[in-house]
């Protein structure tokens, strides 16, 4: 059997870093744990990925630590989520960072690093890891080609977003995030919405809106890795078709739930395969039935 995508889901701050803090003392903490652990959940319903959290519960997990645990997992892909915070409330919109080698894109992007970066300050942690990694690898060619993909996935998660929020900037902004420093991993940073922002906040503290926001980063983490997949995954083979997805043709009669039990498989598992919104099927429609 090949080998799964990995995704290292990596929810912001925790523990005695609670990160932004919203009205009605909403903490972004708890927003971005919820919305990783819907995103793992996700990932690991979809044949072919395994999600796995840098963090699991309410406590602090150092920026580097957060590294190196992705790297135990050996991932694919590290995804840092978080909700940003500004002093002016009116802030709004969703976007995604990848790391800079150089300065920052933008103003706000700067803006945005430090106050990441000062997690490891609030958390109790040393920066002593400032830049030594980032001097080390910078002339690493892996480091480039990690780049190279986070831009490109970061710009999927974009589109994803676009279609269901607000957002904050149109490009992959990039500035020097430390969490993001892992030279072999393509990492992206994704911001939710403004904390800070009432009618965001009001957002991301329901469960329909934090499923929403997961749903659009599934995506286009998920439109990335269906069309360059890293070479011994089952993602790959499927492309190369190697593997071929099962299929089945509707006949009258016949409904979801009792296709979904001749194949061993659940309704939602065929819902998301086959992108249906309902449980409404047609005579003579093709489903693709995942693997159980
Ligand atoms: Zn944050």
């Amino acid at each position: 059997d090949r080998r799964p995508v990995v995704i290292a889901i990596d929810a912001g701050h925790g523990g005695e870093d609670p990160g932004a803090i919203g009205p009605g003392r909403l903490y972004e903490k708890h927003v971005v744990l919820e919305i990783a652990k819907e995103l793992q959940r996700l990932f690991n319903t979809t044949k072919g990925y395994k999600a796995e959290l840098v963090r699991t519960g309410d406590y602090y997990v150092g920026l580097r630590q957060r590294r190196d645990i992705a790297r135990k997992m050996q991932a694919d892909l590290f995804v840092s989520v978080h909700a940003d915070a500004f002093t002016n409330a009116k802030a709004s919109g969703s976007s995604v960072y990848a790391l800079s080698q150089r300065g920052a894109t933008s103003a706000s992007a700067a803006f945005l690093a430090r106050t990441e970066n000062d997690s490891d300050l609030v958390g109790g942690v040393s920066l002593s890891d400032k830049d030594d990694i980032l001097a080390g690898v910078l002339t690493d060619l892996s480091m480039t080609a990690s780049l190279d993909a986070s831009l490109r996935i970061g710009s999927n998660v974009l589109s994803e977003m676009g279609q269901m929020s607000k957002l904050h900037s149109r490009r992959v902004e990039q500035a020097a995030f430390a969490v993001l420093k892992s030279p072999d991993i393509p990492s992206i940073l994704v911001e939710t919405g403004f904390i800070s922002n009432p009618g965001e906040a009001k957002n991301l503290a329901t469960n329909w809106y934090r499923a929403k926001m997961a749903r659009a980063i599934f995506n286009g983490i998920d439109n990335h890795f269906k069309r360059s997949p890293p070479p011994d995954t089952y993602l790959a083979a499927l492309k190369r078709g190697e593997i071929k997805p099962r299929e089945y043709t509707i006949s009258s009669g016949d409904t979801l739930s009792e296709i979904a039990a001749r194949f061993d498989v659940t309704v939602t598992q065929l819902q998301r395969e086959n992108k249906l919104a309902h449980t409404q099927i047609r005579v003579g429609q093709t489903l693709k039935i995942p693997e159980s």
